[in-house]
Formats: structure tokens, C-alpha cells, sequence
């Protein structure tokens, strides 16, 4: 049965895509030309801050002193997960060594980038965990320079959680500055700070945009923009816990899609009757943003049976995908666009998102057709070497010479042939 829609999205992650561009390219173009004093210029213009730029022991210590101690502790559990689950993928990257020929061994070394710029989003809300997704794996990676950057509150700065967390999870330098400024700051090394090697961390889709612009200069962990999320969920599954969890995902912003894909009419309906109430329910900054990304950006989508309901979310390639139905291991075995799976009820996004210690800055706009979240992975480099006797080495010169020779490459072939004329005098190659 073809995909029907029950509800369809009038806007997608694209509608503004060249506005988005043309104003983010200009900031960056601006800062680079203009240092320092443009960066500041940007920042007092989209967020009414004139306090430090980069964060003194002092001022770091009297935020942290703010907060609760509950929260704290809460903030050292999320970072104790983190770092646990970091460390373990850090250990599945091992340094490898092969015998190509005998004599002649290629080898593979995992390096981290020196410098981390670590974006955490705090524009409509204060992403405290994203410091600890960022800084932590930042830190496990072994990156020696670390920067976390996040925007300042009018006559506030940056929250004190977050400079709370970014602080126990390792950061070397607070930089109290939002948006592309803050990106731009971190790629150009502005204030003093080390140019970064690689920008990670989510954010809106202008420093999605920047990170996308600066990509090549910098490296960058991934397109992390709006948040988008999918549920996957049959007749057995609860329709008050699926539209709660899709309305969780909706308030992170008026641009951020949630997606139902079911084979069951009855609980299709259900959601959408269920989903406004919810909405309505909500504080009223949560209120606005779930209910524009509800009308605008949302879509409930009926299909013909699980095979089918698989490959919709495949072609959707969401950030957080959520599996609400019978066989879960079905599921898992089945599906492969994904940011991070959250397979069946007992568990959901927001716990992702806050504590479980799977890194919840993840691919969006469809990028996880291609790629993972954030990891330890992403900050090293997988470098290769190799080395050789003059025994080893033969056979490979000699192989060189002839391939060379045929691309056309004579300097290529002369590189090899210096070599087996200078090992093995007394014998003819051809
Ligand atoms: P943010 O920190 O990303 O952005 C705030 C900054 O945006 C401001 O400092 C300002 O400089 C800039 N800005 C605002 N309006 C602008 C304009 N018109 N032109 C240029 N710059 C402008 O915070 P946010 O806005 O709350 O967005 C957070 C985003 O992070 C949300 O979209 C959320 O979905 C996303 N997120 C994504 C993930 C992920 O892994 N993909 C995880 C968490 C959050």
C-alpha cells in the first residue's frame, strides 16, 4: 500500500535553507575581515551581552557557586555516563599493524585533533547536557585545548549550569558567545584562543550553517541543526506515551519536526487528537514552539505493514528514531538511518538527551543517511605509516615502478627504481 498522509508538513529543514546561508556567510565574512571587534559587534547585536567574552577563574567559580546541589550531582551522574560510555568506544580504536609483504609493515594510529571548539546551544533554552555530550567526549578523545562556547543571556551570561558542567567535564577556556559569532570565533582563533581543529556540538540552523560554510578550514563532527525525530509505533503501542513523546521533541524549537510512521489507522487518529491537548498543556515558551513545529513541520504518515514502515524511516533518516511496536529485535536488525535508536517504551529521547550517556549531539536533516553521532571517533584522526628492509621493500618498488610507468608517472617509477639500484646492485628489474 502506498504511504498515505494523514498529516503533511507545509515546511521542511530546506524551506529556508538560502536566507540562512546568505546571512551567515556575510557574519562570517564580516568577522573574519574584522577580528575581534566585529565578533563583539555580532554579539551585542543578536544577544544584548557586553559582559566577558572569555570567562576569568573568578566569574567561573561564582556561576558555579549558583547552583543547587541537586543539580549538581544530577550534572556528575549525565558526565559520569558520558565519559564510561566515551571511554568505551574510545577502546575499539586500536592501533593496527599488518605485514603486507614479509619486511614491509603498514600500521594504522588513532591521533586526536589538538584543539576542540564545543558549541552548547543555549538561545531558547539552556542546554546543560550538551555541554556534557561535547566537552566530555572532547576530553576522553584527549584533545589537548578544549572550548566551550555558549551563548550569553542579556545581564545574565551563560547559564551557570552550563558553565558548571563544562568546567567538571574539562573545558580549558569558557567563551561566553552565541550563534555564528561564537563559531566564527572558535575557527579564527579570536581572543586569543587556539584555532580550533575541529567544531562539534548542535545548535540552531545558523550555526548548523556556519559549521556547514567553515567545513574544509575546520573540521566538523557533522550537520547537528534542528532537532527532528521519528516514532515507529504499531497497534500495541500506547498512544498517550507516543504523543507525549513526540510533543517532547516538538518544543525544541518552532522548526523541529517530529514524524509518526504507523500501520495502525486507530492509533494514528488517536495521536493527533492527542498531541494539541498535550501541546496545550505545556508551559507557554515550550507551548509556542511545539505547537509552529506541530503545524508546520510535522507529519503523520499511515503504511501497509512493518516492512513498509521501515523503509519510510530509512528514507526520513531521522536524528532520534523511537521503535513503539511488538519485536524490537526485528526493528533493530531492520533499520539503518538512524541518529540513535530508542527501542521500545521503557525507554525515550529525553533520556538520550539528558543522562544516559549516549551522546545525544546527533545527525539531522537527513544526514544520517551517512553518518553517526558524535563520538570519540570523531575527534581522531586515523592515520596510517608504514616502514620496511631492503629485502621487504623490493617487491613493492618493483610493483611501484611498473604501475607508475603506465599512469604516465616517471617520477613515481625513478622514486622506486633509486631504491632497487641502490639495494640490489648486481640485479636487472624491468
Ligand atoms: P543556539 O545557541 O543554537 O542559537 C542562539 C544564537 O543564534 C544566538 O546567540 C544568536 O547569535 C543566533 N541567532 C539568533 N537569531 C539569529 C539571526 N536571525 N541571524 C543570525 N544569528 C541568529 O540556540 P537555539 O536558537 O535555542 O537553538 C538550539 C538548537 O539546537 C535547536 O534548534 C535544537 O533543536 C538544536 N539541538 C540539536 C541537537 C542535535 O544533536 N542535533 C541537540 C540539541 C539541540
Amino acid at each position: 500500500m502506498p504511504r498515505e498522509y494523514l498529516k503533511k508538513a507545509t515546511l521542511t529543514a530546506q524551506s529556508h535553507a538560502s536566507e540562512v546561508h546568505d546571512t551567515v556567510k556575510t557574519i562570517l565574512d564580516e568577522i573574519e575581515a574584522g577580528g575581534d571587534e566585529k565578533a563583539l559587534e555580532y554579539a551585542k547585536k543578536f544577544d544584548r551581552y557586553e559582559g566577558s567574552v572569555l570567562l576569568t577563574p573568578a566569574e567561573i567559580e561564582a556561576a558555579c557557586a549558583l547552583v543547587p546541589e541537586k543539580l549538581k550531582a544530577d550534572i556528575r551522574f549525565a558526565h559520569d555516563n558520558v565519559r564510561r560510555f566515551a571511554e568505551t568506544q574510545k577502546a575499539t580504536l586500536s592501533d593496527v599493524e599488518l605485514e603486507i609483504v614479509p619486511g614491509f609493515v603498514a600500521g594504522q594510529k588513532a591521533i586526536p585533533v589538538d584543539a576542540a571548539g564545543c558549541y552548547v546551544p543555549g538561545g531558547r533554552y539552556s542546554h546543560i547536557a550538551s555541554a556534557i555530550m561535547t566537552v566530555t567526549t572532547a576530553k576522553v578523545a584527549g584533545c589537548r585545548h578544549i572550548t566551550a562556547c555558549s551563548p550569553p543571556r542579556p545581564g545574565v551570561g551563560v547559564a551557570p549550569a552550563i558553565v558548571y558542567a563544562a568546567q567538571i567535564c574539562g573545558a580549558d577556556k569558557i567563551l561566553a558567545m552565541g550563534g555564528v559569532q561564537g563559531v566564527a570565533t572558535m575557527t579564527y582563533g579570536l581572543f586569543d584562543l587556539p584555532k580550533a581543529n575541529i567544531l562539534v556540538g548542535p545548535g540552531n540552523q545558523f550555526v548548523a550553517e556556519a559549521k556547514r560554510i567553515l567545513f574544509g578550514r575546520v573540521g566538523i563532527d557533522m550537520i547537528a541543526g534542528p532537532t527532528d525525530s521519528l516514532i515507529l509505533a504499531d497497534g500495541a503501542s500506547d498512544a498517550h506515551v507516543v504523543a507525549t513523546d513526540l510533543v517532547s521533541q516538538a518544543e525544541h524549537g518552532y522548526n523541529s519536526p517530529v514524524w509518526l510512521v504507523t500501520d495502525d489507522r486507530a492509533i494514528a487518529e488517536k495521536v493527533m487528537e492527542l498531541v494539541p491537548v498535550l501541546i496545550d498543556d505545556l508551559p507557554e515558551v515550550n507551548r509556542d514552539n511545539a505547537f509552529a513545529a506541530w503545524r508546520d513541520y510535522a507529519e503523520v504518515i499511515l503504511c501497509g505493514d512493518r516492512e513498509e514502515m521501515a523503509a519510510c524511516s530509512d528514507d526520513y533518516a531521522p536524528e532520534h528514531l523511537t521503535v513503539q511496536a511488538e519485536d524490537l529485535d526485528w526493528w533493530l536488525g531492520r533499520l539503518t538511518c538512524y541518529g540513535s535508536l530508542f527501542l521500545g517504551e521503557e525507554t525515550t529521547v529525553s533520556y538520550g538527551d539528558k543522562a544516559t550517556g549516549t551522546n545525544h549531539v546527533l545527525p539531522t536533516s537527513g544526514a544520517a543517511s551517512y553518518t553517526g553521532g558524535l563520538s570519540v571517533h570523531k575527534y581522531m584522526k586515523i592515520v596510517t605509516w608504514q616502514r620496511a628492509t631492503r629485502e621487504g621493500s623490493k617487491s613493492i618498488a618493483e610493483a611501484t615502478a611498473r604501475i607508475s610507468r603506465l599512469e604516465g608517472m616517471e617520477g613515481h617509477a625513478r622514486a622506486a627504481d633509486v631504491r632497487l639500484a641502490k639495494y640490489f646492485p648486481d640485479e636487472q628489474f624491468d
